[in-house]
């Protein structure tokens, strides 16, 4: 390669380092539990979305076995050529049953089902020969989303951005163009917001939506398996369970830990979106054994309460021993438990002392979160004991008093 190449590279990534942006992976020894191996060493891991201790389940690694089994390792296509088997059905209608649509459509993740979505309805004429369709979105909305957005034809739709949460500026935006002959109107959001393990304000955005005649869609990744009584996310947290127009979400977080994604909706977009979609009709289809595994997982929060069960005795407990010992966290109810500490270096040099105390945690600072804000980012699982939170906790203690946080 021309070594002007090279150079451009490599004083990026000097930058990123100088920054303190540089994303440092850490190779585990082992699978994603309660604890992991790091360094020959045994760790409890507190930065993973294995929200309910899924991703390494003996019921779930059979069910993968079985569908690699009975369906094999692949089947070398997209969907509408001959890459649909009877399993790829059976877990969409599961996953409309879950959220409460009318029909689901899978993808390989939730970033291109996010990325298949809103050009797919923004940048077709369906019929009309002129036509202008707007979007409104959180300011805090996840990179997928707003990468989704990007692919949308600027001739063809006005992009807004609401400030986080900030349901007046939104109602404000829309009463703006109340007038004008958008034809689809669509508002975004998380369920979830990941930095804060705050919920979308989905009651108000349900009525909004209602009121000016907008689709109201939600990402639930960090919600589904997370949150709400029965595990079912951030829509039956809040009460309005089913009124969501447009569900994405994952599998590759609390519902497997794997891979996958979809979104859900009424019969006629789903199938529209079969047609339309260009990650799902040009990209393959979901291989059986990830198939069987997230359908085992739905099974499981369907048959078996007490993984949503140990997860929220669990962030309760974390939640409430953390303040005790004088740590300021968010408030909340979500197993993603920020412990706010300022500046990044702080957070920076804390998470190296958790680390080898015996405890992974991911530190979160600016560009990642606002300036000033740095951040551990933990987030509690099913799969930790007693033992594993109280470890933490001790953990948490010794730091903390030594690097005079509490
Ligand atoms: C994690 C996440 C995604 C990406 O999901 P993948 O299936 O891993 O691509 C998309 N949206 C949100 C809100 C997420 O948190």
């Amino acid at each position: 390669m021309n070594p002007n190449y090279t150079k451009i590279f490599a004083d990026e990534l000097a930058r990123l380092e100088q920054n303190k942006t540089f994303k440092y992976e850490v190779p585990l020894e082992g699978p994603q539990d309660g604890t992991v191996i790091v360094g020959g060493k045994k760790v409890v891991m507190l930065a993973s979305n294995n929200y309910l201790g899924l991703a390494n389940h003996p019921k779930i690694n059979e069910a993968a076995k079985k569908g690699l089994e009975e369906f094999g390792n692949g089947i070398s296509s997209v969907r509408f050529i001959c890459g649909t088997q009877t399993i790829h059905k059976e877990l969409e209608a599961k996953i409309s049953k879950f959220v409460g649509t009318e029909d689901t459509i899978l993808f390989l993740s939730c970033f291109s089902a996010n990325e298949g979505f809103f050009a797919s309805l923004t940048n077709e004429a369906c019929g009309y020969e002129d036509w202008k369709d707007v979007l409104y979105s959180d300011q805090y909305n996840h990179a997928s989303i707003i990468d989704g957005q990007r692919l949308c034809n600027r001739k063809r739709t006005d992009k807004k951005v609401y400030p986080h949460g900030d349901m007046e500026k939104l109602i404000e935006m829309l009463e703006e163009d109340k007038d004008k002959d958008y034809r689809f109107k669509i508002i975004a959001t998380d369920g979830i917001f990941s930095m804060e393990g705050y919920l979308a304000k989905l009651p108000e955005l349900v009525a909004i939506a209602k009121k000016y005649g907008a689709m109201l869609f939600m990402d639930d990744s960090h919600g589904m398996g997370a949150i709400g009584e029965t595990g079912k996310g951030t829509a039956e947290a809040c009460g309005v369970w089913g009124e969501i127009d447009v569900v994405t979400g994952t599998l590759g977080k609390a519902l497997g830990g794997a891979a996958g994604g979809f979104i859900s909706g009424k019969k006629e977009m789903v199938t529209f979106l079969r047609q339309k979609s260009r990650p799902y009709t040009f990209s393959n289809s979901l291989p059986p054994s990830l198939v069987y595994a997230a359908s085992a997982a739905f099974d499981l929060l369907e048959n078996d309460s007490s993984f949503v069960t140990r997860l929220e005795e669990n962030t309760a407990y974390f939640r409430k021993e953390m303040v005790n010992l004088g740590f300021t966290i968010l408030e909340g109810k979500h197993p993603i438990v920020p412990v706010m500490l300022g500046e990044a270096p702080l957070a920076q040099d804390m998470s190296n002392e958790l680390l080898k105390e015996g405890v992974y945690i991911k530190g979160l600072w600016f560009p990642v979160v606002p300036r000033g804000m740095a951040r551990l980012r933990t987030q509690i699982s099913a799969a930790l004991t007693r033992e594993n939170l109280d470890f933490t906790l001790e953990a948490f203690s010794k730091v903390g008093k030594r690097m005079n946080v509490i």
